[in-house]
């Protein structure tokens, strides 16, 4: 994306809007139909290719789900990285590549195309040993999906293997790219929340609905699955921005 069109993009597509009936996207991804509102246009045009880095299968979905399903609404190009399959943690009972296949269900639903999701095969809890590898794997991402936008854990994520993928992110894509941190705040110490999305019901439902493929984690019980956990955090970062859901983000560097 150049930043030279944008104003002439953007004065076109007012044009467009007030007198020929509105900027066209795909139909697929226009739910009720009509021209698109100018703030949704400014942000179409500000990002429209997105890459989001799950640590994990699930960490993607977790930290920015109900975000993720609200750019594919608006069109943009969506892509995904799970760093591992987690076969040192499956839980007994589960076939090896449970989280491979889970991941691949749970992306499908959030909208992303199933040429645009790879799980690698690092393995999990030992990211501080393979942080040249990971590296290796994300220099190789940015090369190829060309993102202008990378969703990445915190900073302040205390899980060695979220730690290490932002630390890598950060490395790999500081020069051209926006990146920004979503919150797990079981797994954050701090989060400055310096960002915002606000999102919809539909697309929390959607993320819900997502993470309910993870039949493997949430039989676990483990708190930050809970449906009412995950909406209530939505539900306290909408209040924030004064609308009913959103999710927060920590602004890592932001390419105007
Ligand atoms: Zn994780």
């Amino acid at each position: 994306m150049t930043n030279q069109p944008i104003f002439s993009t953007l004065l076109l597509y007012t044009e467009n809007c007030l007198f020929k009936g509105g900027h066209q996207v795909p139909a697929r991804n226009r739910g009720s139909g009509g021209p698109i509102p100018l703030h949704i246009f400014v942000r179409f045009y500000m990002f429209d290719r997105i890459l989001v880095l799950s640590p994990h299968p699930d960490d993607g979905e977790l930290g920015c789900g109900g975000t993720l399903v609200k750019y594919i609404e608006e069109g943009k190009e969506v892509y995904y990285i799970g760093v591992t399959p987690c076969k040192n943690t499956i839980p007994e009972g589960f076939p090896e590549d449970t989280l491979i296949r889970e991941c691949y269900e749970a992306t499908k639903i959030l909208g992303i195309p199933r040429s645009n999701v790879k799980v690698c095969e690092f393995e999990n809890k030992r990211f501080p040993r393979q942080r040249y590898e990971i590296f290796n794997m994300l220099e190789d991402a940015r090369v190829d999906i060309a993102p202008d936008m990378v969703f990445i854990p915190s900073l302040q994520d205390v899980h060695q293997d979220h730690h290490t993928v932002a630390v890598e992110a950060i490395r790999a894509f500081r020069r051209k790219n926006t990146i920004v941190a979503y919150e797990e705040p079981w797994n954050n110490i701090t989060i400055t929340t310096t960002a915002f999305s606000p999102i919809e019901r539909r697309h929390l439902d959607t993320k819900l609905k997502a993470l309910d493929c993870y039949a493997s984690q949430s039989f676990q019980k483990r708190g930050y699955f809970d449906a009412g956990y995950i909406e209530s955090l939505a539900k306290t970062r909408g209040v924030q921005i004064n609308c009913k859901y959103a999710e927060a983000f920590e602004i890592v560097r932001w390419i105007m």
